[in-house]
């Protein structure tokens, strides 16, 4: 174990360890690819990256750990980010968002997550999974009444598809809600719901034809707390632990009948295109985990002294350097390509999941080398490493695991090659 003093040494600032923003980063990268790729000036995406970067470096990279050790919500960061315009970047000004594309919400949350991965998923749940049906499927007054009072980060909402029993089987989902009158009637329990304990409203899906399989499935939109409506514990997690986790649970929940979102049957369809858009939201969160733990990685290895000199002067080391940057640039190129098919209206399902793929093993696998380069330093809380290994592993998880990007990948691909 090294002693305090070679501590110092290593960290060089003699006190809180801050990461510096990379210049080989993503943003140097963007004005040669985005005229082509985007149809928004590169100047609005570079400038939007220096604005989140400022601010995660500012109010959350100083935070992230604290937030992380007290399983605590960052309601002042949310609302700052709100007045940013970072929690519905891709809503139209009409409804109150920031009126940008899913490009500008890619590095955002990027960035955000560079600074504190479970900001990011906090936020990302919010724009993609949240707003993003609502956006899509909504009526007009649907979109005023739960869109709007959502994009200031007074209100955030959660999105409730997952149960106890099926995850991956979306499809088979066992909450049931049937009309009642003017009223659905809800009855069942969603699980692993981010943002639970924290939310305003949710996106819930449930059975209301068990006949038609998941073509029997239905979106409703349900206001939070509402009679019939009760939160399980919330979970005890590895990483992203400032964001809550926790179950839905319905109990005769009775929601007016104008809370159906899009229409009876329509609900599997709506979680599957919301999940499309979600995982390019997480492979950004990934992204920011990643880019974090090189970073650190970096500023380490370059104090560390082993054998008279500094640690990067090491082949060994160099070459896993070298790795991570592959990784993480592959898997930012195919993120954005991901972001830029959505924003032109083109299909991306294929491409949001090879995204997603890409960059969450890419953050797993690169927090995982940047503690072996920090050695002890990267195994205890002092250094961030271990909290980015911790918070990369969840990207592997939700929003569908990496097994099920797989199956939609090479069902895609079959398709095409057969087509
Ligand atoms: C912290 C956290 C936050 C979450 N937030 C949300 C949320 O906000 N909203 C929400 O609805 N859900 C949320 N989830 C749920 C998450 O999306 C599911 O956990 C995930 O989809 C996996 O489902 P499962 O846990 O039921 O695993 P299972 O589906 O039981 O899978 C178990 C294993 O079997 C594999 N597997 C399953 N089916 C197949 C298959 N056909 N082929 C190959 N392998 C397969 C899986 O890849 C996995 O390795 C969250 C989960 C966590 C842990």
């Amino acid at each position: 174990m090294g002693s305090s003093a070679g501590r110092e040494r290593a960290r060089g600032d003699g006190g809180a360890h801050r990461a510096r923003a990379p210049s080989a980063g993503g943003g140097s990268a963007l004005p040669a690819l985005i005229p082509e790729m985007s149809s928004r000036s590169p100047e609005t995406h570079q400038m939007l990256r220096q604005t989140v970067r400022d601010f995660a470096e500012k109010e959350l990279m100083p935070l992230a750990a604290q937030l992380d050790k007290e399983h605590r919500f960052p309601a002042e960061q949310v609302k700052k980010m709100g007045a940013l315009g970072l929690l519905a970047m891709d809503v139209p000004e009409k409804y109150k968002g920031a009126g940008l594309d899913y490009l500008a919400y890619s590095i955002a949350v990027e960035e955000i997550s560079r600074g504190c991965a479970s900001t990011g998923v906090i936020v990302s749940v919010n724009n993609s999974l949240y707003l993003g049906p609502i956006l899509k499927f909504g009526s007009e007054e649907q979109k005023h009444q739960w869109i709007a009072p959502f994009t200031s980060g007074e209100k955030i909402g959660c999105f409730a598809l997952s149960e106890p029993g099926n995850g991956s089987d979306a499809g088979a989902a066992s909450t049931v809600a049937r009309l009642d009158g003017d009223e659905w009637v809800l009855n069942g329990t969603k699980a692993w719901i981010t943002n639970a304990w924290d939310a305003s409203a949710t996106v819930v899906f449930a059975t209301t034809d068990k006949s038609l399989k998941h073509k029997g499935i239905s979106a409703f939109l349900v206001p939070m707390p509402t009679a019939g409506l009760s939160l399980g514990k919330k979970e005890d997690k590895l990483g992203i632990r400032a964001s809550s986790t926790a179950n839905l649970i319905f109990e005769d929940c009775r929601i007016p009948k104008a809370n159906l979102l899009g229409q009876p049957g329509m609900g599997f369809k709506i979680a599957m295109q919301t999940l499309d858009g979600g995982r390019i939201g997480i492979a950004s969160q990934a992204l920011g985990i990643a880019q974090a733990a090189l970073d650190c990685a970096v500023d380490y290895a370059e104090k560390r002294m082993a054998f008279g000199s500094p640690i990067t002067k090491l082949q060994a080391v160099q070459f896993k350097l070298a790795d991570m940057a592959v990784a993480l640039e592959g898997a930012r190129l195919l993120t954005w390509r991901a972001a830029m098919l959505k924003d032109n209206g083109k299909p991306f399902t294929k491409e949001a999941a090879m995204a997603k793929l890409a960059a969450s093993e890419a953050a797993t696998a690169i927090a995982h080398q940047a503690i072996q380069i920090l050695g002890g330093m990267g195994y205890v809380t002092e250094m961030p490493a271990e909290r980015h290994y911790r918070d990369a592993r969840i990207t592997e998880i939700y929003e569908g695991t990496s097994e099920i990007q797989r199956l939609v990948i090479a069902g895609q691909l079959l398709k095409a090659y057969r087509g």
